[in-house]
């Protein structure tokens, strides 16, 4: 999905009022009623009325009619606009480039900051697969009745962010976090490829040795990545591995620890043997390698990413690999060309300068990464 920035150019400040309210109003409300989002804008003379009809020609909300009333949702890209909007306002983002990755679960754009400087913009889109597949079961979500796309994404950057802090302040090659935003984390620009595009690698047992001792490293510090591929590992040129993608890493007290271990060791060692022909007679042993040193894990639920919170992303993550997995069973055959992400290399690399968004009077939206405050219903 692109980012509109044209509609970040063009919002008065009523609108965005008005688009707040939205927001504000679906933190209990699936579907926010006209009358609410009127009272919590507060516009003179009925002037919500106009400006909601406004701000869903420009996609930012979604009116929705169901068996009480009619109603309206944030939008993708309404919801874009409002995090956009409190980064341009902290100053880490000023301007949105090109988008370089589309993820099944997210967005990657190159954004700069207000000194220019090239930053990564990530924005973590769950519910983009199937949002209906995981409705059944939902007894992880416990009061909120429906798994909700914004909260999903939310925690999913909220996790991305604090286990990259974590890491980054420890040394490990991960990029520097920047800032984080409801389901955005913006983030260093890493001067690298993917290993998976990479079809010569100059020392390929050395890098294999990095990438197992990173392995290894994390688990000593308490930690399994979860998801260690050929695409979660960009190759700098002097051959140093930057690990990126942190939404599904788990404590070494997970239940399953050593499953995911042998899984992300598994995923390397298949790799070099396909890609590069290497393979070594040597690969960590969880039992035997991994003697826990220090708590990071802990670290990061001190962060404000809570043990809930964990396992509320952790069980909409389970239903959704389990249905994936029921999907491909499905379809027969997955292809070995697992590309999770579409390059786009060739598009044109004007930047989109200054993203002018406008202020309410009042300043008064709260970004507080508050969970209570979130809009989990809608
Ligand atoms: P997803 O969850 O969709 O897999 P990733 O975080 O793995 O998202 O990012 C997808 C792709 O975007 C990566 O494979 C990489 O090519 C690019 N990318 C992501 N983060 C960065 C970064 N900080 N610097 C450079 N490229 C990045
Ligand atoms: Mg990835």
């Amino acid at each position: 999905m692109k980012l509109d920035v044209k509609v970040l150019r063009y919002m008065s400040s009523d609108e965005f009022r008005v688009l707040t309210a939205v927001e504000m109003g679906s933190k209990n409300h699936e579907l926010v009623p006209l009358t609410l989002i009127a009272q919590i804008a507060g516009l003179r003379h009925g002037g919500s009325h106009k400006i909601i009809g406004e701000l869903a020609k420009k996609n930012l909300v979604a009116k929705i009619k169901n068996a009480k009333y009619d109603g309206y949702r944030l939008t993708y890209g309404g919801y874009d606009y409002l995090a956009l909007k409190t980064f341009v306002k902290r100053g880490s983002v000023s301007s949105v480039g090109n988008q370089i990755g589309v993820g099944k679960e997210s967005d990657i754009y190159i954004v700069a900051d207000e000194s220019e400087n090239q930053l990564v913009l990530k924005v973590h889109r769950l519910g983009r697969v199937s949002f209906r597949a995981i409705k059944s079961k939902r007894d992880y979500l416990q009061k909120r009745k429906s798994a909700s796309w914004m909260y999903m994404s939310r925690l999913a950057a909220m996790k991305e962010y604090a286990f990259m802090k974590v890491l980054y302040d420890n040394g490990f090659p991960v990029p520097q976090p920047i800032d984080q935003v409801r389901h955005c984390v913006v983030m260093e620009l890493i001067d690298a490829y993917p290993l998976r595009q990479i079809s010569e690698v100059k020392d390929p047992g050395k890098l294999y040795s990095d990438l197992m001792n990173l392995i290894v490293k994390l688990a000593q510090y308490g930690l399994i990545h979860g998801d260690f591929n050929e695409f979660n590992i960009l190759v700098k040129d002097n051959g140093d591995p930057i690990l990126i993608d942190f939404p599904q890493m788990v404590s070494i007290s997970h239940y399953n620890a050593e499953w995911y271990f042998n899984r992300d060791v598994e995923c390397i060692r298949n790799y070099f043997r396909k890609r590069y022909n290497y393979e070594s007679m040597i690969s960590p042993k969880f039992k035997l390698d991994v003697n826990r040193e220090f708590f990071l894990d802990v670290q990061v639920s001190a962060s404000g990413f809570t043990k809930q919170h964990q396992e509320e992303l952790e069980s909409y993550q389970a239903e959704l690999s389990e249905k994936q997995d029921i999907e491909e069973d499905e379809v027969g055959s997955i292809s070995d060309d697992n590309s999770d992400y579409i390059e786009h290399e060739n598009e044109p690399s004007e930047m989109i300068k200054d993203v002018e968004v406008s202020e309410t009077e009042e300043g008064s939206h709260s970004d507080s990464e508050d969970l209570d405050s979130n809009p989990g219903d809608v």
